[in-house]
């Protein structure tokens, strides 16, 4: 390490500047802050600056410390022309070469004196507890041990110059550049200080530059510059370069983008009232989504349940009626009379029709209930005959007891259960009793009322014993009860006719086509499959419909984010040209300010997400028991879209304020406007 160093940079000047002019625009006007400036600072050596204000000695540290490149002229560092460096290899310069001591200090307000220190060596990937151990012992060495934890505010100024200097110290400078060190410091102090930054020039072999006003630190210099309007008289005091340079830790790495996002998270916490606000917007467009989406998601699925349990998506419900029956769910046609009847050679020939796996009668009894004195409306449907009930879907679910299939059972729905048995008692206490049904009229179907006739000769008041209780809001009884009724229930209108039949498809892919084949012979048809498609095709608008006013929200609120971040950068820049000046390359920047940005938006999805949910849960409550499983739905991939959408959304919002901090020069931003 140690001969490295002096083989590198032993006989060759540290910086040398040839010819340099620098010159500023302002407005119209065109300032020149230096001319034709030549100058050589060799390892082991203190050059003083001397010079009235506005003379330009800040901007030749700036140039001398590629803070700020020169209009004209050759810089070179260790005999390497810099004109070609990009700006990350300037910064790594600033990170490992260059310790700067401002004139206005610059320390970062929000940082503890042991943070400010440490910062030259975070941006350069240094641990955390290396970092510690470091600052804190350059912080002894300038005296402020016991201020490590204090911020700058609460420090006096000349403690905060020597913050500023241990700072300059902590990534082991070749160069050390000092813009007037000692105005804030008392003489004793001040002296100390010289004598510190003398020890590090001829004692460790560093470069030190000492911008002052005070002659007598001119007295222990090698070399003085006399810079005025510009123009530069160098007087040498000694002969410079005798001492070798030191073996000065080469900082290789750069800051991780973890202790950039680490860092980040502090400085939100810091500011967390505005923080807050701006997570807010996020959380409220999330919670919309959420609420709306979940709603949406959970409405859908409740009124497939409902559809689904009506019967088998396998099934195709036959009408006698020509035409396609009605797939209106709310206004079933009536007709006068069946054109093609459906009778028991139907069914056979339904049976054996292509893709089809078996045939039965079907129908709808609206019947009325009656149990210890409490009545209420009733519809009964025949359960499949026993032959077909492990065809999967086929069976209604039940809440409570079982299916039988003898005949003289029934299972009711759990809504005329709870009526039947009141509010004393559970439903499932029916079980095993016996309820008294009255048929007063039948329909084909449940969908259509086609063939709807009333009982022509009213049946007698039936006695059925309760085997279980069902979900769906129809009742079930065995396929012979239901074909018994349906011949007593006919007699005397046309002899052998159903209302109506299911036909059960093999595969639920050929549901279509053997519904085709049935109205090809002159039976209407519908189908469940057919309703819950159109029912999902309408969920499917409504649902991007809501998705559409969730996003907008989100957009909305991404925009604020971008917003509140421009600010953030408007008055931060000070804070970004420190870090700037200190080595942080343009892409530790951005990765400061998109972290920010992406754990608001993270923290903003999260607690947008709770809110939705809280919302949600709500509706769910006030809506109490009515909807089984509630309204509201909050699926996995909900969830994980509000985080990736809060984090995303403010992801790009940031991305536009991050890049304008990034593209700040050092110099332009650390300028007092
Ligand atoms: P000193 O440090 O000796 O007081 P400076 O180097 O700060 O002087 O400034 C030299 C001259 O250049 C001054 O007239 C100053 O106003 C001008 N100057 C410095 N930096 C800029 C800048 N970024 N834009 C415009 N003018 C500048
Ligand atoms: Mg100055």
């Amino acid at each position: 390490m140690n001969s490295m160093g002096n083989a590198n940079t032993g006989l060759l000047p540290v910086v040398e500047l040839v010819h340099i002019d620098k010159r500023y625009q302002r407005g119209q006007e065109t300032v020149t802050a230096l001319q034709d400036l030549s100058v050589t600072l060799m390892p082991g050596t203190v050059t003083v600056v001397l010079g009235p204000s506005g003379g330009g000695k800040s901007t030749l540290l700036h140039i001398l410390g590629g803070m700020d490149r020169p209009s004209h002229g050759t810089v070179r560092v260790q005999g390497q022309d810099i004109a070609g460096w990009s700006s990350d290899e300037l910064a790594r310069y600033r990170r490992t070469q260059v310790g700067f001591v401002f004139q206005a200090f610059h320390l970062i307000a929000s940082l503890s004196a042991q943070d400010n220190v440490a910062l030259p060596l975070l941006l350069a990937g240094v641990s955390a507890a290396d970092r510690k151990r470091r600052a804190q012992a350059l912080l002894e060495r300038v005296g402020l041990a016991d201020r490590a934890q204090h911020r700058p505010g609460a420090l006096s100024g000349g403690q905060i110059q020597r913050v500023a200097i241990a700072r300059a110290l902590a990534a082991d400078p070749l160069l050390i550049l000092a813009d007037e060190p000692t105005g804030n410091l008392d003489s004793a102090s001040g002296s100390a200080l010289v004598d510190l930054l003398v020890a590090l020039a001829h004692e460790d072999g560093r470069c030190v530059v000492i911008v002052t006003h005070n002659a007598a630190i001119a007295d222990r210099a090698d070399q003085v510059l006399h810079i005025q309007d510009g123009r530069i008289t160098v007087e040498s005091r000694t002969v410079p370069g005798s001492v070798p340079a030191p073996a000065t830790s080469v900082l290789s790495r750069t800051a991780s983008a973890v202790t950039l996002g680490r860092m980040a998270g502090r400085s939100l916490r810091q500011r967390w009232v505005r923080s807050l606000f701006t997570g807010l917007g996020i959380a409220i467009g999330v919670a919309a989504m959420v609420t709306l989406i979940g709603l949406g998601t959970g409405l859908k699925s409740h009124v497939m349940q409902s559809v689904l349990s009506l019967g088998s998506l396998d099934a195709v419900t036959v009408s006698p009626q020509a035409g396609p029956a009605t797939t209106n769910l709310f206004q079933p046609s009536v007709v006068s009379g069946p054109t093609h009847p459906i009778t028991a050679r139907t069914l056979t020939m339904l049976s054996h029709l292509p893709g089809s796996r078996g045939a039965y009668a079907s129908a709808a009894f609206m019947a009325q209930s009656t149990y210890r004195g409490r009545t209420t409306a009733i519809m009964l449907n025949p359960l499949p005959p026993a032959s077909f009930w492990s065809v999967p879907g086929l069976l209604p679910t039940l809440q409570d007891g079982h299916l039988a299939t003898h005949p003289g059972t029934v299972v009711l729905p759990a809504d005329v259960a709870r009526v039947l048995v009141g509010s004393h008692h559970s439903p499932r206490s029916l079980i095993g009793q016996i309820v008294k049904v009255r048929i007063a009229a039948m329909s084909g179907s449940l969908f259509s009322a086609s063939g709807l006739s009333g009982a022509s000769r009213p049946l007698a008041l039936q006695s059925l014993r309760v085997t279980g209780i069902g979900v769906a809001g129809v009742g079930d009884v065995p396929y012979p009860t239901a074909l018994h009724w349906m011949a007593q229930l006919r007699r005397g209108s046309t002899a052998g006719d159903y209302p109506g039949a299911t036909v059960l498809a093999r595969q639920s892919s050929q549901v279509a086509s053997l519904a085709r084949r049935i109205q090809a012979r002159g039976y209407g048809t519908s189908t469940l499959q057919r309703t819950a498609q159109s029912i999902s095709q309408s969920f499917r608008l409504i649902e991007t419909g809501l998705g559409v006013i969730g996003g907008i929200a989100l957009v909305v609120a991404g925009l604020m984010i971008g917003v509140v971040m421009s600010m953030a950068v408007l008055e931060r820049r000070r804070d970004i040209g420190i870090f700037r000046a200190l080595g942080a390359r343009r892409r530790d920047i951005f990765r400061l300010f998109l972290s920010e940005a992406v754990w608001i938006g993270l923290a903003g999805g999260l607690v947008g997400l709770g809110l939705g949910g809280g919302v949600g849960w709500g509706i769910n409550m006030l809506l109490g028991q009515s909807a089984s499983g509630g309204l509201f739905a909050l699926p996995w991939w909900l969830a994980g879209l509000s985080l990736i959408l809060g984090g995303g959304v403010s992801l790009v919002a940031g991305a536009v304020p991050a890049g304008h901090a990034a593209a700040l020069s050092p110099v332009d931003a650390l300028r007092q406007e």
